[in-house]
């Protein structure tokens, strides 16, 4: 991304939106250098992305499924919608890099916790307990105790 203005490399995202209908992200952008504001558009070309559940049933990925999935379980925690959007496109940027184009839930399970760990603690608790992803109380207990004696 090259500022317009003085060709700088180094932009800062001041504003996002998506549009649903049309599938294009406009996104208003500062160059760090000159400090001047332009926009870019962005538009995803479809993709055939394939999940495969549990159950073992594939379904499409569904972005925004995954969205309210982690809003719901971190709701409570100061993670705001934007921070949660830019995990969602770092992971769907790595999903598209794969050569394979079916993954499995438990993998994306994955990918956003290793995340959220880095975000907020708390949140990733909250997350791993809902996707299931300890494989007892007791393990999800332990991390719970690790947690206290790291923030002591
Ligand atoms: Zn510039």
């Amino acid at each position: 991304m090259f500022c317009p203005y003085c060709h700088g490399e180094e932009t800062r995202v001041v504003d996002k939106r998506d549009n649903n209908d049309t599938g294009v992200t406009r996104r208003r952008r500062e160059c760090l250098s000159c400090r001047k504001r332009f926009t870019t558009y962005e538009r995803i070309e479809t993709i055939c992305l394939n999940v495969e559940k549990r159950s073992s049933k594939i379904e499409e990925f569904d972005r925004e499924k995954l969205k309210k999935g982690i809003m719901k379980a971190v709701k409570k925690r100061p993670i705001t919608e934007n921070t949660i959007d830019e995990l969602i496109d770092d992971i769907e940027l790595k999903l598209l890099n794969r050569k394979s184009n079916i993954i499995k839930t438990s993998e994306i399970g994955k990918m956003v916790l290793t995340r959220l760990k880095k975000i907020d603690k708390v949140g990733y608790l909250l997350f791993a307990s809902v996707y299931n992803d300890f494989n007892s109380i007791n393990e999800f207990e332990q991390a719970l105790i690790h947690l206290k004696d790291n923030s002591n």
